[in-house]
């Protein structure tokens, strides 16, 4: 059982899925203040103070709170926006390339054939290759 567990967690991708959560709920606060603080309100002056929230009907006893609902499908947009900005932010920062490989093959200065790197004779004009 604990053995199981223990392979469990050493899986490389259970670490990896752990640190996407908190990245990713790290990430989730930053578009939240992003909506709340900034969006929210600019959308607010830009519709002349307009809260959707809280408008609604009532028909007979039942209130439609059509408002909330407006509200949630623009901060949907919103997110999904602000997220499509961030994921552009994010590509443009320059990545390292991975690492070349080390060669394993180099070239014969007499014949000029692709030969093994630590190769001390060419097998293909036999030249004595030197370092
Ligand atoms: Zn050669």
């Amino acid at each position: 059982m604990l053995n199981e567990f223990k392979k469990f967690i050493a899986r490389g991708n259970v670490l990896d899925m752990a640190v996407g959560i908190i990245v990713g709920s790290a990430f989730t606060a930053i578009v939240n203040s992003l909506v709340n603080d900034i969006f929210t309100p600019l959308m607010g002056l830009i519709l002349g103070g307009i809260n959707f929230s809280g408008l609604s009907i009532k028909v007979g006893e039942a209130t439609i709170a059509y408002g909330s609902f407006i509200q949630a499908i623009i901060n949907f947009l919103l997110i999904a926006f602000s997220v499509f900005m961030l994921i552009k932010m994010i590509n443009k920062i320059p990545r390292k390339k991975e690492e070349e490989k080390a060669p394993t093959t180099k070239k014969c200065p007499y014949c000029k054939s692709e030969i093994a790197i630590d190769a001390v004779k060419c097998p293909h004009c036999t030249s004595d290759i030197e370092e």
